[in-house]
């Protein structure tokens, strides 16, 4: 087993620990791109507690992209595709049914590592009318500098094919926008997404956004909740001092 796949199977247990609540049964997903042309990501019906390296394929990029860009595939097309694009035996697990938006965004995002799992605390949230209130303000300064200034925010599309479409479209307004990628993607009545360089960014992001909806819960059960100002999010986002901090912390040591 090469290192690589190796941070990932730790990833993935971590973020799959009950005492968590970011995922039960078989919910929930990760991938890492591994070079120019492939990637590594969860294979179907594998939970996330105590996987190894038998709950994961590598699979060939330009395919999966290939899939986007032709969107008339039928769901037993698309299925056909992405098992051919797995590279190794024929035979062996098939990728995750989410694995085309894995591969959507470590494309379009050029990132590492992504972690996508359906944390309670959150999908409260993402199961009301507050999603955007959530995705779009920020309460606290950790909050900003882990989780990016906002979020991207994807309404509820189908599982496959027509989830990775929307997540597309949102992450390619999030880049032109703000000329970054989101670190943190929320999809209504679903989960989140959080993009990432290293398993302990991935890590950092969820634990914070699970924090940052277990306080605007809090706070609409006392009252309104109040939120940081627009520009101060912005400032302590672009602060050299939390830039550092925010090194540190992706490089795990912090
Ligand atoms: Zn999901």
């Amino acid at each position: 087993m090469t290192k690589a796949l190796e941070s990932l199977i730790e990833l993935t247990r971590a973020l799959g620990e009950p005492r968590l609540d970011y995922v039960i049964v078989g919910e929930g997903n990760t991938s890492l791109r591994l070079d120019e042309d492939s990637f590594a990501v969860k294979a179907s019906g594998h939970g996330m507690q105590g996987i190894d390296a038998s709950g994961f394929v590598t699979v060939r990029l330009a395919p999966m992209l290939g899939l986007l860009d032709n969107p008339l595939a039928t769901l037993s097309e698309e299925k056909a595709i992405t098992q051919a694009a797995v590279i190794g035996e024929s035979g062996g697990p098939s990728p995750s049914v989410e694995a085309s938006f894995h591969a959507m965004l470590l494309h379009e995002c050029g990132v590492r590592y992504i972690g996508h799992t359906h944390p309670t605390a959150i999908n409260q949230i993402l199961c009301s009318e507050y999603g955007p209130d959530f995705a779009f303000q920020r309460r606290f300064p950790d909050e900003a500098v882990v989780c990016g200034p906002r979020s991207a925010l994807v309404p509820y599309a189908d599982p496959g094919l027509p989830l990775a479409l929307v997540i597309r479209e949102k992450a390619r307004d999030y880049l032109a926008a703000y000329g970054e990628a989101p670190k943190l993607i929320l999809l209504e009545n679903h989960g989140m997404i959080a993009l990432g360089e290293t398993p302990a960014e991935i890590l950092n992001i969820t634990a914070m956004a699970v924090k940052a909806a277990r306080i605007f819960l809090g706070a609409l059960m006392t009252g309104a909740p109040t939120r940081l100002p627009e520009d101060e999010v912005w400032h302590v986002y672009r602060r050299p001092d939390e830039i550092y901090r925010r090194k540190i912390f992706v490089d795990g040591d912090g």
